[in-house]
C-alpha cells in the first residue's frame, strides 16, 4: 500500500523542526523511518505533516563519559553498537542493541527514535527504564528532561507532547561492583522478541546488594521489577540462593500481564519470562562478581 498524502518539511535546525510541529496538530518527526514508514505505508498512521530531522547537524553524536552514555537523536543503532567507549561505560546498551532487528534496520534506525516509538516489544525502552535513564526533549516551551519512569504511559505511547522533538537520550554508567545481562527469545534472529529480560545486579563481598530485572513483550509497557528486598545478602551461586531467586521471580511475575498473539500463547510468554528472568538475574550476578574480582585495586593504575 501507499501512504496517504502528507506535507513534508526537511528541518535544518531543532528550532525549525519545533516550529513546523507547532503549526500542525498531528505532525510527526521522521528519523530513521524504520517504524514510521511501515506504519504510513500500511495506513496505520496518517499524519498530515512529516518533519524530517535528518538534515540537522550535530544530532548524531554518541558520547560516553564517566556519567554515562549520551546519544543524539540521529545516532543510528549501528553507530551506538560500534562505539567501544559506550560499550565500556554501559555494557547493557550494546548487549540489548545487538538484538534489535537486522543490520539494515540498525544502519538506519535511531536509538532515540526507538525510545520515542515506545514499543513494549522493543529492547531500548526497556533498557532506558531498567537503567533509570532519561530523554531530553525540546518544544515551544523550551527543553526538558523526561525520566524513563515517566516516559512510557501506554502501548506505543510516550509522554512527549506532539510538538516536542527528542534530542538526546542518557543511559547512566554501570556503577562499580555491578553486573548486567540480557537475553531474549525470538522466532528468528532479528525478529521482535516473544519475550526479553534484562537485569542489573550489584554485589558486595560475593552477595547481592541490589538487584532488578526488566521485562519486554510481556506487558503493554516495559516493566521493571525491584528484587533487592528478596535477594539482598544472598549468593546466587548457592542452592539456597537459587531457591530464593525462584521466589523473587515469582513475585515479579505478579506485575506482568502477558498477552496471547499469533506467535505465542499467554502461558508460553509467562513461561519465557520466568525462565529468562532466573537465567538473566543469575548471569548478572556472575558478571558482577567477576567484575568485582577483576577490578583494579584503588591506586594500582599509577
Ligand atoms: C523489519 C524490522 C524489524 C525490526 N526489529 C526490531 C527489533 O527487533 N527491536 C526493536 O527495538 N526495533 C525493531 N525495529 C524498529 C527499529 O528499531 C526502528 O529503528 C525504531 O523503532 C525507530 O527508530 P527510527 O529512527 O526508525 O524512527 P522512525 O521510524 O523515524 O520514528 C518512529 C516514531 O518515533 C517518532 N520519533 C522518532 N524520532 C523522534 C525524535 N527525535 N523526536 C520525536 N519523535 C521522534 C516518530 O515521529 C515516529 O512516531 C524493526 C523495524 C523493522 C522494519
Amino acid at each position: 500500500m501507499k501512504p496517504a498524502p502528507f506535507n513534508y518539511v526537511r528541518a535544518d535546525s531543532i528550532e525549525q523542526a519545533v516550529e513546523a510541529l507547532a503549526g500542525s496538530s498531528d505532525g510527526k518527526v521522521l528519523a530513521g523511518g524504520q517504524s514510521l514508514i511501515p506504519l504510513l505505508s500500511m495506513r496505520l498512521a496518517g499524519p498530515s505533516l512529516l518533519v524530517d530531522i535528518n538534515g540537522i547537524a550535530g544530532l548524531d553524536e554518541v558520547r560516553a563519559d564517566s556519567d554515562g552514555v549520551h546519544l543524539g537523536a540521529l545516532a543510528r543503532h549501528a553507530d551506538v553498537l560500534a562505539n567501544t567507549a559506550a560499550r565500556e561505560v554501559q555494557p547493557l546498551v550494546a548487549a540489548a542493541l545487538s538484538h534489535v532487528g537486522h543490520a539494515t534496520i540498525r544502519n538506519r534506525g535511531t536509538t532515540v527514535g526507538s525510545l520515542v516509538h515506545a514499543d513494549a516489544s522493543a529492547e531500548m525502552p526497556l533498557i532506558l527504564l531498567l537503567l533509570a535513564g532519561s530523554l531530553d526533549v525540546v518544544g515551544p516551551r523550551g527543553r526538558r528532561t523526561i525520566p524513563a519512569e515517566s516516559l512510557y504511559i501506554g502501548p506505543l505511547e510516550s509522554s512527549l507532547e506532539h510538538d516536542e522533538v527528542a534530542v538526546e537520550a542518557f543511559f547512566p554508567a554501570l556503577p562499580p561492583m555491578t553486573g548486567i545481562a540480557f537475553e531474549e527469545v525470538a522466532r528468528r534472529q532479528g525478529d521482535y522478541a516473544l519475550c526479553g529480560v534484562g537485569a542489573v545486579v550489584e554485589v558486595d563481598g560475593g552477595h547481592v546488594r541490589s538487584a532488578r530485572a526488566g521485562f519486554m513483550s510481556v506487558h503493554d509497557v516495559p516493566v521493571v521489577a525491584e528484587l533487592t528486598e528478596h535477594l539482598a545478602g544472598m549468593s546466587l551461586s548457592t542452592q539456597e540462593g537459587r531457591v530464593v531467586l525462584e521466589a523473587a521471580v515469582e513475585h515479579a511475575m505478579g506485575a506482568l500481564d502477558p498477552a496471547a498473539d499469533v506467535h505465542a500463547s499467554e502461558a508460553y510468554r509467562a513461561h519465557l519470562a520466568r525462565v529468562l528472568a532466573k537465567r538473566v538475574v543469575a548471569a548478572a550476578f556472575s558478571d558482577a562478581t567477576h567484575r568485582a574480582a577483576t577490578r583494579p585495586a584503588v591506586g594500582s593504575e599509577a
